[in-house]
């Protein structure tokens, strides 16, 4: 039995979260109106590169898993190829040829971003999205607004003009990534890439100094170097991230959705997988009357508590520690894997 929702579902942020909200409940008939600070969609990305990943505690198909969510979603580039280094820079490459390892989006404002086709399926869904919204938070259904603390500090370089292949590259290790990962990945365009680097703000590192240890990885790592060849960076950017999984994400009436609820990947920050599926989720609870923090719990807590347990372990690890996993990870299988074979060790070494 359907309930009833009366009045129009009033979203705070435009992001992948709110726009997930509003399309859900704009499919099911019911009113939905956005509310965005900026005057565009994209809040803090501008022309941002991002992966989707078919290779986490979920193992499926990302694209196919929205679409059965009625959200729809045209990527960039299927990704095949993701090199991973060590700290002393062993590396193997996981490919595939069937499933991507990585759907990879723009995101920012740009017209084929993430940002602007979920917006635009919203909007031709009925949904009101206004801009250079002052609206107080008191007065919505849905806080979509993106990170509420930092957790995770990271830092970028936006390149236009270099030579990358189409694959991701990863770097663990303390020297240039404390407590979390760098990585390379192509953009759209030809020439086009970010190269980004970030820490656990537990370490106590501060933009300026993360910056430093991108510049030094770019100077020092031969791979990047060749990457970049002597090119400047067209931009930099700088961001924070929100992992802080909430007991309860329906609050004083108000359901939490995306970072803003604390909703993320512990390994990784891959954020957008729990972004669309709380806005998608908040949503069903308007439209159907069940308890949102069942239907969250239910839904994503085993993948939750899988990244959680995860993160710990490798955050218990030390440099050599993962030089070792590489060595041995490349002695069993060579330097390159299927993604059947990854995924067969992933989480047990
Ligand atoms: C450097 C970096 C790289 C990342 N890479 C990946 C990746 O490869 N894969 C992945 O899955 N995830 C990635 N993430 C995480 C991912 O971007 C986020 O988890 C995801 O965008 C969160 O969605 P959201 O809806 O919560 O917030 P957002 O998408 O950030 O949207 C929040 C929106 O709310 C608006 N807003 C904020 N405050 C207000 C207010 N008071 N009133 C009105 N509007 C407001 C903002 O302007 C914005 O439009 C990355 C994050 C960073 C920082």
């Amino acid at each position: 039995m359907k309930k009833k929702y009366e009045k129009s579902v009033k979203i705070l942020g435009a992001g992948v979260s709110g726009l997930s909200a509003a399309i859900t409940l704009a499919w099911n008939g019911i009113e939905a109106e956005v509310f965005e600070k900026q005057p565009h969609v994209g809040g803090r990305f501008i022309r941002d590169f991002q992966g989707l990943q078919n290779y986490g505690y979920f193992k499926g198909d990302q694209i196919q898993e929205f679409e059965k969510m009625r959200i729809r979603i045209k990527p960039y580039m299927h990704l095949k190829r993701a090199i991973r280094f060590s700290p002393s820079l062993f590396n193997f490459e996981v490919v595939t040829k069937k499933i991507p390892i990585f759907y990879l989006v723009v995101r920012g404002k740009d017209a084929n971003s993430l940002d602007s086709q979920l917006a635009e399926t919203a909007i031709d869904l009925g949904v009101k999205v206004h801009y250079n919204s002052k609206i107080n938070k008191n007065a919505v259904d849905i806080i979509a607004t993106g990170p509420h603390k930092a957790t995770i500090l990271a830092y970028g370089f936006y390149y236009n003009d270099i030579n990358i292949e189409d694959a991701t590259y990863m770097f663990l290790g303390s020297r240039y990534s404390p407590g979390k990962y760098l990585f390379a990945i192509p953009g759209e365009e030809k020439g086009e890439a970010v190269i980004v680097t970030s820490c656990g703000v537990d370490q106590g590192i501060t933009y300026t100094r993360l910056k430093k240890l991108l510049q030094k990885a770019i100077d020092e790592i031969p791979t990047l170097k060749d990457i970049v060849d002597g090119s400047n960076p067209a931009r930099e950017f700088k961001h924070f991230g929100c992992l802080d999984i909430p007991n309860s994400a329906y609050r004083d009436g108000k359901y939490f959705v995306g970072e803003a609820g604390g909703f993320q990947d512990a390994i990784a920050y891959f954020g957008i997988r729990y972004a669309i599926n709380t806005g998608y989720l908040a949503a069903q609870s308007i439209i159907t009357g069940k308890n949102y923090d069942t239907l969250w719990k239910e839904a994503l807590k085993p993948s939750l508590e899988f990244e959680a347990k995860r993160a710990w372990k490798y955050g218990k690890m030390m440099d050599k520690d993962l030089d070792n996993m590489f060595q041995f990870i490349i002695k069993k299988y060579g330097p390159e894997l299927s993604l059947e074979e990854y995924l067969s060790i992933r989480g047990k070494i």
